[in-house]
């Protein structure tokens, strides 16, 4: 299926054939399947057993350019084999093994435009359908994901006077201004978090200046910081250094995240970011899926076949286990509320009030 997925052409913008597939490949396996139009002729596919409680979710967006799939004993490649589409296959194939173990009130939901700016995820916030948990699927090296770091983008601008380069005392260089800034902005201590270890900062991009004999009137600069804070104490300080020195506007704020953390599942951090800070409302959120984020978006992209099918182990194993813990804590809050008062648990909740009847049977 890694295979099938990744020779559908589906780079952001055109991902209306991969959601077609799936919702067939979908229903055809007893699922209860709905195209969620994002925008036109692109669609998140989202497919159900019942309430779906715990969500087994990941994009179907590729970054580009298209190249098809090849395969040797080991590893299969192309482009999306492991960013996300082996992952895709991994969960199908999970839902699948699971359903036939019989297990019901779970759901998979595959969403478009994660590459760019998760509009898929977006959509699907918008519509919530009372998941408890949602299990996202990037390439972690199949290692529970305790946190992804957040984005703070902020763009600068200064401007000078244009002069002579011969008579520099004219003009006033934008330029200079920038590297000014740009020098005290890099001495600036960033936060240090102890689970997701250091925000880390990138001039990307800088740009300026009209030729080697001409005092630039204007430069400009664009730095990205990976955050391990809420970033509303780091903007704080960026404002005060950069305040009346030049022009500056925030294009970008994404939160950090911390995940769930569950017992007998290997962990890490991971510094990329993930469709997860736009799906607040499906519930407590995990990352976890097979491959490497170092070959994602190369023109040498792969997976092993091997992690792919140990990921459907863990995304088995996830499902159930979390399950158990939904289902733990319910009888724990009944048993509390048993103490209390049964007619008062009856009120809050039906499903405690079900267990509390059965526990007053007995
Ligand atoms: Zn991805």
């Amino acid at each position: 299926m890694t295979k099938a997925l990744v020779n559908i052409d589906s780079v952001t913008g055109g991902e209306g054939a991969c959601a077609e597939f799936l919702r067939q490949t979908l229903a055809a396996r007893q699922f209860e399947v709905e195209l969620q139009p994002v925008s036109p002729g692109r669609s998140n596919v989202l497919a159900f057993r019942g309430t779906p409680e715990v969500v087994l979710s990941t994009h179907i967006d590729t970054v580009p350019p298209f190249f098809p799939a090849r395969e040797d004993a080991e590893w299969i490649y192309g482009r999306g084999s492991c960013d996300a589409k082996g992952i895709v296959a991994a969960q199908v194939t999970a839902a699948e093994r699971l359903a036939s173990d019989g297990m019901d009130d779970f759901g998979l939901m595959f969403l478009v435009g994660e590459e760019t700016v998760s509009d898929g995820a977006r959509a699907a916030d918008a519509a919530p359908r009372g998941a408890k948990y949602i299990i996202n699927g990037e390439p972690t090296g199949n290692k529970l994901a305790l946190g992804t770091k957040g984005i703070l983008q902020v763009d600068i601008r200064t401007r000078g006077r244009a002069a002579h380069s011969a008579y520099p005392e004219l003009g006033e260089s934008a330029v200079e201004k920038l590297l000014d800034i740009l020098a005290d902005l890099r001495k600036m201590p960033l936060p240090r978090d102890p689970v997701l270890g250091a925000s880390t900062a990138n001039i990307g991009v800088i740009s300026g200046g009209r030729a080697p004999n001409v005092v630039p009137d204007e430069a400009e600069a664009r730095v990205l910081i990976r955050t391990v804070t809420d970033s509303a104490e780091l903007r704080h300080r960026i404002e005060s250094l950069l305040g009346g020195r030049c022009e500056f506007v925030f294009v970008r704020d994404t939160p950090m995240l911390r995940m769930e953390k569950l017992d007998g599942f290997d962990t890490s951090v991971v510094a990329f970011s993930t469709d997860l800070p736009s799906l607040t409302r499906w519930g407590r959120p995990l990352l976890l899926g097979p491959g490497s984020i170092a070959v994602a978006h190369t023109d040498h992209e792969c997976i092993r076949k091997e992690d792919l099918v140990h990921a459907v182990d863990l995304y088995c194993q996830l499902v159930n286990q979390l399950k158990k813990t939904m289902n733990d804590e319910l009888a724990q809050h009944s048993a509390i509320s048993h103490q209390h008062s049964a007619k008062q648990a009856k009120k809050m909740n039906p499903q405690i009030a079900q267990i509390t009847q059965i526990q007053e049977k007995e």
